[in-house]
């Protein structure tokens, strides 16, 4: 399927400062959530800038459905593109209340946000607007709350409004920047189930930034890592977590540490264990490789199947506590292990390393 929206050789700088877009291109199917992840001052809010119109890229383009939308000296502006923006500041309009904050989205009203979709949210017509309302009311948990004006209300629901009314006109794509970076955990996690479920309901497709990589990888149908401007990678978000492109992402994403291998044969010897090379990696017998270890690739075993590690500090998640260890060879790992183990500072624990797939890059 023709992707909604492709972002080619983009750059984009503020004089005299560096790139903050750096060549970059991604190409986003219709339907789709598309998560970008990246350190903070990445150029994650740039990018969004740029694809809405709010900024105009010095090269490159970005197409959707096929019409040219942004290149140097051409940029269509945000009204014109059909597309809804959550910025992380809200932008409501302070006059007007909840409701109308709302129903100016369903409405379509001019306005900083640019929602200027073609089809409605939900099923609502025109004078069917209560269903509709009543919908996003449910989905956003604004019930109760409509009469009130922004200054009425907390950081977590004004972006609750925001979200409403982006949602409200049901844009082609629509950019959320930073969602849920405002409400509260248990909050959180029934809105953003729900506004996936919305999301896929209306047929939108979302690109949304976050720095949280759960999120992402739990929510997103692909992830693209960023990082200094350039796109470090796009795929799904299996591939990101198993086949990282290179070791920034397999750092960046998850808890991640290597320790050292070296080939013999078909497989990788570690101080933990032996186990197959990569499919397609070959090496000659004695290459030096650095072999990816999350903390869930550490398990207990029996004596004699792995390698005794000594605790050198731990932190308790529930069933779960996560260790720090020394190796014998002095390397420091992370490991998850079960809380019943109940392990002290200075207690051994033979423990050896069960990844789902082998990561490894050139030894540094
Ligand atoms: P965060 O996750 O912290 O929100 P981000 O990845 O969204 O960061 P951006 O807000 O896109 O990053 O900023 C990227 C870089 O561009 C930063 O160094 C920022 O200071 C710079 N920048 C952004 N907007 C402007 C501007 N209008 N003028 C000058 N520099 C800017």
């Amino acid at each position: 399927m023709e992707p909604i929206l492709k972002i080619r050789g983009l750059f984009k700088r503020f004089e005299p400062g560096p790139w903050v877009i750096d060549d970059f291109d991604l190409s986003i199917a219709a339907g789709s959530v598309v998560y970008v992840l990246g350190p903070s001052g990445c150029g994650k809010t740039t990018l969004l800038r740029l694809v809405c119109g709010f900024e105009s890229p010095d090269a490159g383009e970005i197409v959707k459905e096929g019409e040219v939308i942004s290149r140097p000296g051409l940029v269509l502006p945000p009204e014109a593109r059909r597309i809804g923006m959550v910025f992380q500041d809200y932008a409501l309009f302070p006059h007007l209340t909840v409701a109308q904050n709302v129903r100016f989205g369903l409405e379509g009203g001019r306005g900083p946000l640019g929602l200027f979709g073609r089809r409605r949210w939900g099923s609502g017509e025109p004078n069917g607007y209560g269903r509709s309302l009543n919908e996003l009311y449910d989905l956003t948990g604004l019930h109760g709350l409509q009469e009130r004006y922004p200054h009425e209300l907390s950081g977590g629901q004004q972006q609750r409004v925001a979200l409403a009314r982006a949602l409200a006109r049901a844009p082609d794509l629509i950019l959320l920047d930073e969602p849920f970076s405002n409400l509260d955990t248990s909050l959180r996690a029934r809105i953003r189930e729900e506004l996936r479920t919305v999301l896929r309901q209306s047929g939108a497709t979302s690109l949304l930034v976050t720095h949280d990589q759960e999120e992402a990888i739990n929510l997103g149908d692909r992830i693209a890592v960023m990082n200094e401007g350039r796109l470090e990678q796009a795929g799904t978000p299996e591939d990101i977590l198993h086949r990282p492109a290179n070791r920034l992402v397999a750092s960046f994403v998850g808890l991640s540490e290597f320790i050292p291998g070296r080939v013999d044969g078909d497989l990788v010897v570690t101080e933990l264990g032996s186990h197959p090379l990569p499919p397609g990696l070959s090496a000659p017998n004695g290459t030096r490789l650095d072999v990816q270890l999350r903390p869930s690739y550490v398990q207990p075993c029996e004596n004699g199947q792995g390698a005794a590690a000594q605790v050198v500090g731990l932190e308790f998640q529930g069933a779960q506590t996560l260790y720090k260890l020394a190796l014998p060879s002095g390397t420091h790992i992370r490991a998850s292990l079960p809380g019943h183990l109940t392990l002290s500072p200075g207690d051994q624990v033979q423990i050896r390393f069960h990844p789902p797939v082998m990561v490894c890059f050139p030894a540094t």
